[in-house]
């Protein structure tokens, strides 16, 4: 019991003694307990007069009673630290992904606006703090693209980014800006050690995650705000824990099912993503009551009450939905009969001010869902969201990073790890693969005699004439400038001769126009065989490179295989 309470009602009894029931009003000790009990009671007063509310009678609010709410809002404030820390984690991965000797590192400015601080980097090397007044930094604060420096041009701002002075000069920075509500916050510095490292896609690549990093932030913090405020923040962070920005999306949605069946109590649960006409939606995954509804099947948004939280962007609810609704079904029309629901709750998943999906919970009798199960749902719906507008927007700049850009191929690095892994299989499974290495004979030419943009077009549509003539399995990379590579999977040189001679046939019968001329064009191609030749991947390329230049050798529009000279294809004549 509170000691306060107990103290006051021992005064007040006490007085009520002396007044009531003490014998003799006129005697010493009369006076004497007149005096302690006025003394006591002056003590109560001043007591109750400076205490702090709150603490007269602590009221345990929290389910746990081992998280105090401090520390339960820095448990939050850890988890939501530990969810940027995988978004700078996603952010690097990405620059690696477009080219592993890059080193970056994020800058954010502090309180003041005079410098920016380092929150993480890939490799040391970047200073902990720069002042805003340097000029490349104050640059790309300004610049909505990325933009490039190069070492020898900024020489004196240069020092101000990195620990280490640099005399070369042919190092490069790219800076990308990152906002929080229009206003620069921060960049991403990437650096590589020199300029003609950096693609001009680079730049571009740079640009985008700027802005991802940017959306993304604002994001998180919606997210903080919302879980910092709501009952149910403890569960929310063990939410954005639990959710993983790299898993696949199946397995998001079995994440959001089992958070429902722990927060509510619904009859059933349903996740709906829109389809690509706009006009449907299907069920991705549905818990509980079954038999009114098939995954997969496309239902009409316009005259279904799941429809609803698709048609605009409010949360859908209702206790009585025969009532409140006109569509006469949940999914199709006339369902309700057959299947009688009465409540429901409907949040919509809003990606790039679209509704992409609709998490909706439903009871069969009438139930007023309450406040914080809205709340909640929404959060989920909130976080749901972003992970997967973050997802999107990840595999987008990952699969940019991966190709390349003219032809659309895998570039170079990306065919060589597709490569690896493809050998890697084939030892697994004791398949053989076969490598093709095809380089356009005189390319040279075209560039000179017709410009850089033909030569361009005709590296396209030699890709696109490869493309179109190996199977859905084989693996085709640009090489290098106009030199392709193919992986044919399974198979062995002599039954890919046929194909190899297929695509040089192919080649050598195009009408490349350029500048009004129809030019014909050929091509060599080398083939190597894995494990036959060698079971080492650069043994292997070298060899089908050693193929290739046979065939060149003897005048090109040929396949050659290594160490195999009675197998060799000529082409057809590309002038017949
Ligand atoms: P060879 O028969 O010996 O192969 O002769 P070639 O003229 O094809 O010689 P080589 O393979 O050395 O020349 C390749 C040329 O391809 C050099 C380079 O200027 C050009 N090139 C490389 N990449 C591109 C590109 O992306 N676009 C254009 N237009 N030209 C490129
Ligand atoms: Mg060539
Ligand atoms: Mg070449």
């Amino acid at each position: 019991m509170n000691v306060n309470r107990l103290a006051t009602a021992t005064i007040l009894a006490l007085v009520c003694f002396l007044l009531f029931i003490y014998p003799d009003p006129q005697g010493i000790l009369y006076t004497v307990l007149r005096y302690i009990t006025f003394g006591l009671l002056i003590v109560i007063l001043y007591q109750f007069s400076t205490s702090d509310p709150d603490t007269i009678e602590p009221i345990t609010k929290i389910s746990n009673p081992n998280i105090t709410p401090s520390s339960r809002e820095i448990d939050v404030q850890e988890d939501i630290h530990d969810q940027y820390e995988q978004l700078l984690k996603m952010v690097f991965n990405m620059v690696m992904a477009i080219n592993e000797n890059y080193k970056a590192a994020f800058f954010m400015l502090d309180g003041s606006g005079n410098h920016l601080t380092i929150q993480s980097s890939t490799k040391d090397g970047f200073k902990e703090t720069i002042p805003t007044e340097n000029e490349v930094i104050q640059t790309i604060l300004l610049q909505e693209e990325a933009v490039l420096f190069q070492q020898s041009d900024v020489r004196d701002h240069w020092n101000g980014l990195f620990l280490e002075k640099s005399w070369r000069g042919s190092e490069c920075v790219l800076g990308a800006r990152v906002l929080y509500k229009n206003a620069p916050v921060g960049c991403i510095l990437v650096q590589a050690d020199h300029f003609s490292t950096i693609q001009e896609r680079d730049q571009s690549l740079m640009t985008s995650l700027g802005r991802f990093v940017s959306l993304s932030m604002v994001k998180l913090d919606n997210i903080e705000k919302l879980s910092l405020d709501n009952f149910f923040h403890y569960q929310i962070a063990n939410l954005l824990n639990s959710m993983d920005i790299q898993s696949e999306v199946h397995g998001l949605y079995e994440k959001i099912r089992d958070l429902c069946r722990s927060f509510f109590n619904f009859d059933k649960l349903t996740i709906s993503a829109v389809e690509d006409d706009d006009k449907h939606y299907k069920v991705v995954l549905q818990d509980g009551y079954r038999g009114d509804c098939e995954t997969k099947k496309g239902y009409l948004i316009a005259s279904s009450v799941h429809g609803r939280g698709f048609r605009s962007t409010d949360t859908v609810e209702s206790y009585n939905i025969t009532e409140d609704y006109y569509e006469t079904g949940r999914f199709e029309e006339g369902d309700l009969e057959e299947h009688p629901f009465k409540s429901i709750l409907s949040v919509p998943v809003v990606i790039n001010d679209k509704v992409e999906f609709c998490i909706t919970i439903e009871k069969q009798k009438s139930y007023k869902f309450i406040d914080s199960d809205k709340n909640l749902l929404e959060l989920l719906a909130l976080t749901f969201g972003s992970i997967i507008s973050w997802q999107k927007q990840y595999w987008k700049m990952h699969e940019n990073a991966m190709h390349d850009g003219l032809t659309g191929l895998l570039n170079h690095k990306a065919f060589m790890n597709r490569f690896a892994e493809e050998i890697s299989g084939a030892k697994r499974y004791q398949h053989s693969i076969v490598l093709a290495i095809l380089d356009l004979d005189k390319f040279k030419r075209i560039n000179d005699t017709y410009g850089h943009l033909c030569g361009d077009y005709v590296i396209s549509e030699v890709a696109n004439i490869i493309k179109d003539t190996v199977r859905n399995i084989d693996v085709v990379g640009r090489y290098g400038g106009e030199e392709y590579g193919i992986l044919l999977i399974n198979t062995d040189v002599e039954k890919i001769m046929l194909v190899a001679q297929r695509i040089i046939d192919g080649i050598a019968n195009f009408s490349f126009i350029l500048n009004n001329n129809n030019v014909r064009m050929t091509i060599s191609c080398g083939l190597a065989e894995y494990p036959k030749d060698t079971d080492n991947l650069k043994k292997l390329i070298v060899k089908a490179d050693e193929a290739m230049y046979t065939a060149k050798g003897k005048g090109g529009n040929l396949v050659s295989i290594y160490n195999n000279s009675s197998f060799e294809a000529k082409g057809l004549d590309p002038s017949v």
